[in-house]
């Protein structure tokens, strides 16, 4: 997608503080952070939103879990844990569409709605 933010970090045309990438997955540094570790975890298929999903995702967005957990134990924060947040589309808040899963962690987070 030409005019979508989160493919143009993929494609590098953006910098980002890349934290994990393989040949599915990317994870990078949130710009504006919510917490003392937020990252982003996307597929680099362009998948706009959770709504999108088809069968043949199944697999990627299981690895990004997996992939969360491995960044979670680099960051320190397996013991205390943390959150896995994905907003869908305009009730849940989502602002950048393609898909992504917020990764926060490293202090106590507060309760949402
Ligand atoms: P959403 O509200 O769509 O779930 O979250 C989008 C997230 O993308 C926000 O937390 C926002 O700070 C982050 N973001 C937006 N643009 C950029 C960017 O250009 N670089 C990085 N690293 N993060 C971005
Ligand atoms: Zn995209």
């Amino acid at each position: 997608m030409s005019d979508c933010i989160f493919c143009k970090i993929i494609d590098h045309e953006i910098p980002s503080a890349i934290v994990y990438e393989d040949e599915d997955v990317l994870a990078f540094e949130d710009i504006n952070p919510l917490a003392k570790v937020h990252i982003l975890i996307i597929p680099k298929k362009h998948i706009a939103t959770t709504a999108d999903l088809c069968e043949e995702d199944a697999a990627v967005v299981g690895k990004i879990y997996l992939v969360a957990r491995k960044i979670a134990e680099e960051k320190g924060m397996a013991e205390d844990g943390y959150r896995i947040v994905n907003n869908c589309k305009f009730f849940g808040g989502q602002e950048v569409f393609h898909l992504h899963f917020h990764l926060l962690g490293g202090e106590k987070l507060g309760q949402f709605v």
